[in-house]
């Protein structure tokens, strides 16, 4: 494939639910830039919380969002998502292209049942990928909150029933997010889960010291469980101090590819861009921009391989390894 690109994330159907213009996301443009395939996440949003303006910061973790209420919303937000011009990704083989197909992606599994009786249904809309919890608790597991700086140790893992929903998702050939998720869950999963580990947006903490980062330990375990990390582009977690600024420069997305490649090896690196979700570098723009992010990654002395894999590569050996398709 010539340029074809996979992203870990994003927030187009939020906004196209709330009716509000895509920031990032303009699908023409992803198209002409390469993006055959994209986590597209239904996420129930918790209230608005302020963008924090000072360093340190510490949010406080949303409240819970019950599931009757965030099933009812969740499935609004599959309706906006069916109602984008993508095709729906269930195979590699869906990927095509000069095509955007959508992996249906759960951003905080409340939608589904505590007894999980409606996850088949949610399968049979061709849901592929589960983020376990947003950055708050659910009945499953709980989140980080947004913290700066700190780590992600900061509160309980896994329930009773966290514990079936991934044992339910590897039958099933889900993806489990690990994205958001605190320190004691990640664990958690790593110890159940026989699939590979996988955080769809997720970046260093060894380089930015946000709870919602990577510790190097966590990166390890992905990378001996065949897994993946898609690098976030939002500002406030690739910046060494924190800051929401939009004029930082595109290298900042290349600083973390770097450490991972360091730390993991080429293949379990990839993109994971938040758009739609957070503030990216200006630089990038959002999706027309990255083919100037494979540029700097040509220019940091990646060659044809290495950007093979971190542009598409290593996402289908994750998805081909997890879907049973
Ligand atoms: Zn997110």
């Amino acid at each position: 494939m010539r340029r074809v690109l996979i992203d870990g994330h994003n927030d187009l159907v939020l906004h196209r639910w709330r009716h509000e213009p895509t920031k990032h996301m303009d699908l023409e443009a992803a198209r002409a830039a390469g993006l055959a395939g994209a986590f597209f996440a239904l996420y129930v949003p918790s209230p608005a919380i302020p963008d924090p303006t000072e360093i340190p910061y510490a949010l406080p973790l949303p409240a819970a969002i019950p599931h009757v209420e965030a099933a009812r919303i969740a499935d609004e937000l599959y309706a906006a998502l069916c109602e984008l011009p993508v095709g729906r990704a269930t195979s590699t083989a869906d990927f095509r292209e000069g095509e955007v197909a959508a992996i249906v992606h759960l951003e905080g599994a409340e939608a589904i049942a505590p007894d999980l009786s409606n996850l088949e249904d949610w399968y049979a809309r061709d849901l592929r990928s589960i983020g376990l919890t947003w950055s708050r608790p659910n009945q499953f597991a709980e989140g980080v909150p947004f913290r700066f700086p700190s780590g992600s140790d900061t509160g309980p893992g896994l329930t009773t029933v966290g514990v079936e929903l991934v044992r339910a998702c590897n039958q099933l050939g889900i993806i489990v997010d690990l994205s958001h998720l605190n320190w004691a869950g990640f664990w958690d999963v790593a110890g159940i889960s026989e699939a590979p580990l996988v955080a769809t947006h997720s970046n260093a903490h060894a380089l930015c010291a946000a709870s919602r980062n990577l510790a190097d330990e966590q990166l390890d375990a992905i990378r001996d469980s065949g897994g993946v990390v898609g690098v976030n582009f939002a500002v406030t977690f690739l910046r060494e101090d924190g800051c929401e600024v939009p004029e930082t420069p595109l290298a900042e997305i290349v600083r973390h590819i770097d450490h991972y490649a360091e730390r993991m090896g080429i293949d379990h690196v990839a993109f994971g861009s938040d758009f739609d979700g957070a503030v990216v570098p200006a630089e990038l723009g959002g999706a027309a921009g990255l083919p100037k992010l494979v540029d700097a990654l040509r220019d940091a002395g990646y060659d044809d391989d290495a950007v093979a894999k971190i542009t598409h590569g290593n996402w289908l050996r994750v998805l081909d390894a997890t879907w049973h398709s």
